[in-house]
């Protein structure tokens, strides 16, 4: 054992969410950090990622506040041609190494420790050497809560019997002999990801089958552009919303209206979705997955042999030379709500919808900002992360009411505007009193707004 080593905050997790806290705490303050991670790199589960992954929603609001991860480009090419770029696995750990050896370190603030595990009561120990440190420090910070579970890293919940050509998407792009079929397990992203990337290698639809447990709502991406020739799009959407929810007769009637209005898409239109992960997509994108057709809509895998995939109710013949790829790892495998702060100890969760590094940067500003911690927590209450379908009722009102919230909070208005995370206050400050076609949008979003919310609040007690 060496000697103590001090800092003010121990940040457990040097992922996304660890470093967009630990950043703002360097540029807010003058206080110094412990920041442990198992991972010998900062990134977190990005370290393990698939070589073909990207970031589903624009990299201009994703990394953190103080350093640019978006180069300013529209894609001129590819599925997501005409939106702003999405940074691949590599941009996005190549900007996090940047960050550590060109900010963090150097700012003579921070002290890291790589490939190091926290092991509680002030201990951290290396799994390289196995040797220990003690650390002493005011505050504790858990960006470990949500327990992000990916492909290469997780243990799939059924049985594969040995002989099964089973592999994670990382191996995809590396297999030694030519696919002959393949069967994609799972209905989230990286599903989504697997199969793109199967048909832009030119496998033929046919040749892929899809295990769909759940259908799922995505989210526009064409919706989520922060840059000002997308306000249409963007705060359009965002009043299409609002119309559609206060409008409404009922919860399914919402998800359709959503639909409609452009908000949400899905797969196919004849299944209704029952699940919602915040998954991101390109219109085109959309276009590709539909080519697949055979899709398996029997419920989860129990378990998989050579020549069959066993349901709870029924089994599916997997044909001959199948590579199966493992798309079951649910990103998020803690959907439990904590208080964000509690004695000497914060848990970073979301605070706005499926946004976790913007939420990480908020709650290090608020944690600065103010003293008491029960206003601490009214400001940051938990916006829980989805699973069904039915979830982005809570979800969406917990962000709305945050929303409103913090608009009533001196000097939160300009804190979010100058936070590169917030990808959209900067779009609604910057219309101008003559842009009369801009104002119209933002009067139709403030006017629906309160009706929305009265609807959301409505289905809310209905669901509880
Ligand atoms: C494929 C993919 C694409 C995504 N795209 C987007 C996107 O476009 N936009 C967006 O906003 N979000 C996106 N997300 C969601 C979210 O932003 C990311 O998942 C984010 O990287 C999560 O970071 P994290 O820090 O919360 O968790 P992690 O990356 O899991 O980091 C936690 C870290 O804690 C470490 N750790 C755990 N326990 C200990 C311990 N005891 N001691 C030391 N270290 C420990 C782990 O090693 C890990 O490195 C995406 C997620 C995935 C999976």
């Amino acid at each position: 054992m060496t000697k103590t080593i001090q800092a003010d905050y121990l940040i457990v997790g040097a992922g996304a969410s660890g470093m967009a806290f630990a950043d703002t705490l360097l540029a807010e303050s003058a206080v110094s950090i412990i920041l442990v991670d198992k991972e010998h790199k900062p990134g977190g589960h990005w370290n393990h990622a698939y070589s073909f992954v990207t970031l589903h929603q624009p990299s201009s609001f994703y990394g953190v506040s103080s350093k640019e991860l978006s180069r300013g480009v529209i894609d001129k090419v590819g599925l997501n041609k005409g939106l702003n770029e999405l940074a691949s696995g590599a941009q996005v750990n190549a900007y996090y190494d940047d960050l550590m050896h060109e900010v963090f370190l150097p700012s003579g603030r921070v002290h890291y420790f790589p490939r190091c595990e926290y092991l509680g009561n002030g201990l951290i120990k290396s799994l390289v050497t196995g040797k220990k440190f003690n650390v002493t420090f005011q505050k504790l910070v858990d960006s470990t809560y949500y327990k992000t579970s990916i492909p290469a890293t997780h243990t799939p919940a059924f049985h594969i019997d040995h002989d099964v050509n089973f592999i994670p998407p990382n191996d995809l792009p590396y297999l030694s002999s030519p696919i002959q079929g393949v069967t994609i397990i799972g209905g989230g992203k990286t599903a989504i990801d697997s199969c793109l990337w199967l048909l832009e290698q030119g496998v033929p639809a046919d040749n892929i089958m899809w295990v769909m447990p759940r259908d799922a709502w995505f989210i526009d991406r064409k919706n989520t552009q922060p840059s000002s020739e997308f306000f249409f799009d963007t705060i359009g959407a965002q009043a299409l919303q609002m119309e559609a929810i206060a409008e409404s007769t009922s919860m399914p009637d919402m998800f359709l209206r959503l639909e409609k209005a452009g908000v949400f898409l899905r797969l196919d239109t004849q299944v209704l979705p029952k699940m919602f992960h915040g998954a991101t997509i390109s219109q085109k994108e959309l276009a590709q997955i539909q080519q697949i057709k055979n899709v398996i809509r029997q419920g989860r895998v129990v378990s998989l042999h050579k020549d069959k995939m066993q349901f709870e109710q029924s089994e599916v013949a997997l044909p001959i030379g199948q590579t199966v790829v493992d798309c079951t790892a649910s990103a998020i495998t803690n959907l439990e709500i904590s208080q964000v702060f509690a004695n000497d100890t914060i848990t970073l969760q979301t605070v706005r919808s499926y946004q976790p590094v913007f939420s990480a940067s908020f709650i290090a500003h608020i944690e600065l900002a103010y003293q008491d911690i029960e206003k601490k927590n009214n400001l940051c209450r938990v916006v829980p992360l989805p699973n069904h379908d039915f979830d982005w009722v809570e979800l969406t009102y917990k962000n709305m009411m945050n929303q409103f919230f913090w608009s009533k909070e001196p000097g939160l208005k300009k804190w979010l505007q100058n936070n590169r995370l917030d990808g959209f206050m900067k779009m609604v400050s910057a219309v101008k009193f003559y842009e009369f076609k801009k104002l119209a949008v933002l009067n139709r979003m403030r006017k629906a707004a309160k009706p929305a919310i009265t609807k959301l609040k409505l289905y809310k007690s209905e669901l509880d």
